[in-house]
């Protein structure tokens, strides 16, 4: 129900940049080459994601607006091996029942339109459109006031919009990612899967050349990435990101895993800039823990941190620091 949908909505979209990671987020399972975000206003007054992904098949697009309603997910078995980034089908009807959604999409012949006003169906048609979908969120929060107060200023909303859209950038380099605000260009990534080149649009050409490729390997886990080399800090460890299977994870014992293969290199209060791609077996991985998904519990923690630590530490020791 529309009701249902609003409090659920409460929880999976508490503001603007929700809704871009979860649209997003369709969008990479949907096997997008390029993703378009256009935001206006802090994505108060819209919010655009054009994918050229499989696009929803013509009888099965109202569908997508049904609470749990997925395809991601066939039998409870496949819960524990989760390959795709949303799994719950509850992220398209909450943002449709707090905002005017609009959603074209197309598998490649008949392409069809679908229009939803606080929940409510306003229009569904075929429509022209190319292979892919387009999902577009205006007046977000209209029709719950309360939310909308909680929210920060218009900067600050959009800081969080551009962290979510760096991340997936970040996750995803064979993906090309385009942002914009009001307009302006804010990020490009070219989608040929040089994460060096993801990190240098997001971080500047400067950065990127201080940035030093790190892999390992153990018994839970395959390591790959980069990290800044110690004269390359931040005053926050908000420059660490962790992939786990592809998927961003926020856990504390592992950015210290990481902090801690600089040893003695780093000055207090600075931390260094990673990306850190850790593969392992996915039914070791519990990812059913929080609506976000972003809180991973992971069994074989120690083993990955170890993993951190080493490779970091045996990288940073063939250099002449
Ligand atoms: P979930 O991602 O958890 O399955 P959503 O509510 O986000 O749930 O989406 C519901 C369904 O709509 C998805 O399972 C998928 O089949 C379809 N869908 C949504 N966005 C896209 C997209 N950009 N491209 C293709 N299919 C999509
Ligand atoms: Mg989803």
């Amino acid at each position: 129900t529309v009701l249902t949908n609003q409090i659920t909505a409460g929880e999976v979209i508490e503001r603007p940049a929700s809704v871009v990671k979860e649209l997003v987020e369709n969008a990479i399972d949907a096997h997008s080459t390029e993703i378009d975000i256009n935001v206006e206003e802090a994505g108060l007054k819209r919010i655009q994601i054009i994918d050229d992904g499989d696009g929803i098949p013509d009888g099965d697009a109202e569908m997508a607006f049904k609470r749990h309603a997925t395809s991601k997910i066939a039998t409870p078995d496949d819960l524990l091996r989760v390959h795709s980034l949303g799994f719950r089908g509850e992220a398209l009807p909450s943002i449709a029942s707090i905002s005017d959604t609009v959603l074209t999409t197309s598998t490649g012949d008949s392409g069809t339109l679908i229009h939803i006003t606080g929940g409510d169906l306003v229009a569904h048609k075929p429509a022209q459109a190319r292979r892919g979908t387009s999902v577009t969120v205006k007046d977000l929060f209209f029709n719950v006031p309360a939310r909308k107060k909680y929210l920060k200023s218009a900067s600050t909303e959009l800081a969080r919009i551009t962290d979510i859209v760096n991340r997936e950038a970040l996750s995803h380099p064979e993906i090309s990612f385009s942002f914009t605000h009001n307009g302006r260009e804010l990020l490009h990534t070219t989608g040929r899967g040089d994460l060096l080149q993801v990190i240098s649009a997001i971080y500047g050409v400067q950065t990127a050349k201080k940035m030093v490729a790190v892999t390992g390997q153990n018994e839970v886990a395959t390591l790959s990435g980069f990290v800044s080399l110690p004269e390359v800090t931040r005053a926050s460890r908000g420059y660490i990101s962790v992939l786990l299977n592809g998927r961003f994870v926020r856990n504390q014992q592992l950015n210290k895993a990481i902090i801690a293969g600089y040893g003695s290199k780093l000055m207090v209060g600075r931390y260094p800039i990673g990306i850190l791609n850790l593969e392992m077996d996915p039914a070791l991985v519990d990812v059913n823990v929080h609506p976000t998904k972003q809180e991973v519990r992971i069994s074989q923690e120690p083993e990955l941190s170890k993993l951190l630590t080493s490779s970091i530490f045996d990288r940073l020791a063939t250099e002449n620091l």
